[in-house]
């Protein structure tokens, strides 16, 4: 979606629209979009200044980095650009508070808001998704998914402070 900064009025300016996975050319990336990406645009237009604040929502369905199962999550994004009149384009990226807010220079009149949208959905896919924060993963032997079955083959979780003491034992056993 293009918005002609120069047309919006002074004060509130609100659209909601709907991206779907070829708009925002999501199709080689190692996640599935499932439905469509919501946004909610609110252009708020102060004489030449605008701050766009987007709101997005959409369910992905990704690949456990551990145990590989494919799993499905809603997302709620949030994020607030300062749009400014200027030469170059480029983007100046601040963190305050829990927004991620950017300042977006626009050497031109209209601003086209489906990259942003784009860049805002692949940030919010982590880096290793997990299933569940307890996720087992696969054996390193026979690669069962240990979430479901348990092939005997994987030690049993040791304490770290265990461990420590094992070792200890070990170092004396052997002298
Ligand atoms: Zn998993
Ligand atoms: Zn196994």
């Amino acid at each position: 979606m293009i918005v002609n900064l120069e047309k919006l009025k002074q004060g509130r300016n609100e659209f909601q629209v709907e991206y779907g996975e070829k708009e925002l050319d999501l199709t080689k990336v190692d996640f599935t979009l499932l439905g469509k990406v919501r946004a909610h645009l609110l252009f708020f237009k102060s004489r030449t200044n605008v701050k766009l604040s987007i709101e997005l929502t959409y369910r992905l369905r990704m690949t456990c980095s551990r145990c590989l199962e494919e799993f499905e999550r809603d997302f709620n994004e949030k994020s607030t650009y300062y749009l400014k009149q200027g030469q170059e384009e480029y983007r100046e990226e601040k963190h305050l508070t829990d927004e991620d807010i950017f300042t977006l220079y626009y050497a031109v009149e209209e601003i086209d808001v489906t990259p942003l949208v784009r860049e805002m959905v692949i940030l919010s896919v982590p880096m290793k998704p997990l299933c569940r924060e307890d996720c087992k993963g696969l054996c390193p032997v026979c690669g069962a998914n240990l979430n479901y079955e348990n092939c005997g083959h994987t030690q049993e979780k040791v304490d770290p402070r265990l461990l420590k003491l094992k070792e200890l034992k070990d170092l004396l056993g052997k002298s």
